[in-house]
């Protein structure tokens, strides 16, 4: 691991075993992300975005959750074998997560002052006066003015709680920023002013940052790389330019297809065929096969190999290389 790596997942597998299913939601991911960079992990609903997130900051509901395989590294150290104590203080002063509802984030029967300020004081050793003045400076650094310390969370639009739990998230200072879906929830011109503030802190703390997203135009606008889920495995992954210059595998290139053109006057969405597979009853072979225009005899078979180096993505085929392409015509 290179020492500015702030995170390294490797093989990852997080499982919800009930008496009656085991749904596999993550199944042997690997990433890392350097300091400062930015990577989107892009998905539809299922794709074990969210539980890659918990399983990073060890928030996994258990039961009936479980990491079955897999190691999680934040600065060199594996979190996984951390005391609770320790990835409390983890959470505390290195990774942050905004989720996509403000309102998890904040007490409702509390004021924003109060609430930073308390996040402040535990984690820091600081006066009372020097936790406010900080929360201050930082609600201001988010664009919300001084004078709203006093008031409580419900006394403020979608955005504003947003630019609060954002504040919230940055107090300590984290080494990485962990942003699930945090627009999706907001009208779009706020959506574009509050991914916005996310890079210019980002830029201005050199934090890294996983942007966990269904969007691949915020990813654009966002990150340096991408990684695409597909039924908790990283089916395509690369630095943007990468990805959507060249997608190499097909559900990439289905969800380039599903975003309306611009120029196309129809702009009609055309969605991937199918739904993405039950997590507690995968198919045989590789997982995104019932769905796959592509797919032949050896996809329903055979776990596909990840290919390619830097720009890697899963396929019994390189589908759209000049070679194939000329073999399909
Ligand atoms: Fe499609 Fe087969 Fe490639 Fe899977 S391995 S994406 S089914 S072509």
């Amino acid at each position: 691991m290179e020492n500015n790596t702030v995170l390294e997942v490797k093989n990852l597998h997080v499982h919800y075993v009930t008496s009656e299913s085991a749904a596999k939601a993550v199944n042997g991911i690997d990433f890392e992300v350097k300091e400062g960079e930015s990577l989107g992990l892009v998905g539809e609903t299922g794709a074990g975005k969210t539980t890659t997130a918990l399983a990073i900051m060890q928030l996994i509901p258990d039961p009936p959750g479980i990491i079955v395989d897999g190691e999680i590294y934040f600065e060199g150290n594996n979190v996984i074998l951390n005391t609770d104590k320790e990835n409390q203080a983890m959470r505390g002063n290195g990774i942050s997560m905004i989720f996509q509802d403000p309102m998890t984030a904040l007490n409702p029967i509390m004021t924003v002052g109060d609430q930073l300020s308390e996040v402040l004081l535990t984690h820091e050793k600081l006066s009372k006066a020097e936790a406010k003045k900080r929360v201050i400076d930082l609600l201001e650094i988010v664009g919300v003015k001084s004078d709203r310390y006093d008031d409580y969370p419900h006394q403020f639009s979608g955005g504003q709680k947003q630019r609060v739990v954002i504040a919230m998230s940055l107090l300590c200072n984290p080494k990485l920023l962990i942003a699930d879906e945090p627009t999706t929830a907001l009208d779009v011109t706020i959506q574009a002013q509050v991914l916005e503030i996310i890079n210019n802190l980002r830029e201005k703390y050199k934090m890294a940052m996983i942007l966990i997203t269904h969007d691949l135009g915020v990813v654009a606008e966002t990150c340096d790389k991408v990684a695409i889920m597909y039924a908790g495995q990283i089916v395509e992954a690369g630095t943007v330019r990468e990805v959507y210059l060249n997608p190499k595998h097909p559900y990439t290139r289905g969800l380039f297809d599903s975003i309306p053109k611009l120029d196309d006057d129809s702009s009609e969405l055309i969605p991937i065929e199918g739904a993405i597979s039950n997590a507690a009853d995968l198919p045989t072979g590789c997982y995104f096969h019932p769905r796959c225009r592509y797919c032949k005899e050896i996809c329903k078979q055979q776990q596909p190999p990840q290919k390619g180096e830097g720009h890697t993505f899963m396929c019994h085929f390189d589908l759209f290389s000049e070679e194939e392409k000329e073999e399909r015509r």
